[in-house]
């Protein structure tokens, strides 16, 4: 089976069988990870690992605090605006689909917003480019979405927080659903956050990638759970971390490091796995994906049927096939494969194969 889901995604088979090997016994201690004391030498030996791989894995430089909290990317909407809006100013938001929305909403809540570009004109088909962001004269950070999971829309540059007197203002990016799926560029953000359920582990875990200059901007009200320098300060520990998901996590990392060979090599994988697939739906005459060819997401592909009554005869078939989870976002309906990290290329050819068969017959 090929587990073609926008999140909570398909793991590494690899990672799946060595956390089912260390269940029942953490390396001969008696225990499972589950059961340990998020302060015992073992689990702080596994989150500093996990930490340290990360860090290789990106290159994070020195200057970035790397925080392993909760609530997922839903709540560092809120967190966000926190921790950045103690000096005041404006959040700035790009708004290039549904995820932005709800992060521009959240911001709106404690501070306003100004929605400083949109993609609304073009029917969240292409990205603002950087001459189009016009922010406002006291933005206090500037925020994007790089990959917009529901529409399959992603960036294909890094977005610059430049005023009008030339000076700068963090960038901050939901990278949810596309970090750890190629290199990256970590010194030009301010703050990068991700649920973890996609290319990173289990859901549970949210990772948050903090320039250390930022922890002092906090609000006075921030409640001390939303604080990013008060989670620094604990080592992610303050209260009790997602031990297991963190652990989890640890384990994709060492997958992508000795299984994959690093982020260079997985950004290549990515790339063959996504540029078959859009040439088998470019080719054909029953598939159409409608977004720009330079923002089109690797890691999400939405794709509509020309016929959508054969919507209901695609899944039941693909999903017989052992191709699960193709349906589309309620929101938007069609079809939706999610390439995350764990999705093999063999997955992408059998979709690809059964794509092309499904047209035959049917088309
Ligand atoms: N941002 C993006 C880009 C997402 O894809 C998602 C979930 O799919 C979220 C935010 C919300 O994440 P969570 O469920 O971790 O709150």
């Amino acid at each position: 089976h090929y587990n073609f889901c926008a999140g909570p995604a398909a793991l590494p088979t690899a990672v799946l069988e060595k956390a089912r090997e260390e269940l029942l016994d953490y390396q001969g201690r008696g225990l499972s990870v589950m059961e340990m004391s998020h302060r015992s030498p073992e689990f702080v030996a596994i989150a500093e690992q996990a930490e340290a791989d990360l860090r290789e894995l990106l290159a994070v430089p020195d200057n970035y605090r790397v925080l392993f909290l909760q609530g997922g990317a839903s709540m560092q909407f809120a967190m966000l605006p926190y921790n950045l809006l103690g000096q005041g100013g404006t959040p700035n938001y790009l708004y290039t689909g549904i995820w932005g929305k709800k992060a521009i909403a959240e911001a709106r809540h404690l501070a306003g917003a100004h929605v400083a570009a949109s993609s609304e004109a073009n029917g969240l088909t292409a990205v603002p480019r950087q001459e189009d962001i016009a922010l406002s004269g006291d933005a206090a950070y500037l925020h994007y979405t790089s990959n917009e999971t529901i529409g399959g829309l992603a960036f294909d540059y890094i977005p610059e927080g430049r005023l009008a007197d030339g000076s700068e203002v963090p960038v901050v990016c939901d990278m949810s659903s596309s970090i750890l799926s190629g290199p990256l560029d970590v010194s030009q953000f301010g703050v990068i956050y991700a649920g973890a359920q996609k290319n990173i582990g289990p859901a549970g875990l949210t990772l948050a990638i903090v320039r250390d200059d930022l922890l002092d901007r906090a609000r006075p009200d921030t409640p001390t759970m939303f604080n990013y320098k008060v989670m620094a300060e604990h080592g992610s520990m303050y209260n009790t971390p997602p031990t297991y998901s963190w652990y989890l996590a640890g384990l994709v990392f060492q997958w992508l490091k000795h299984e994959i060979g690093g982020l260079e090599a997985m950004n290549a994988l990515n790339e063959r796995k996504a540029a078959k697939l859009y040439a088998a739906i470019d080719q054909s005459d029953m598939y159409s994906n409608p977004i720009a060819v330079d923002n089109r997401s690797r890691m999400n592909v939405p794709f509509v049927l020309a016929d959508d009554r054969l919507d209901k005869a695609f899944l039941a078939e693909s999903e017989e096939a052992g191709l699960l989870n193709l349906k589309g976002h309620r929101s938007v309906g069609g079809m939706r494969a999610s390439l995350y990290n764990a999705v093999p290329e063999s997955g992408v050819d059998t979709l690809v194969e059964f794509m092309a068969d499904f047209e035959r017959r049917r088309g």
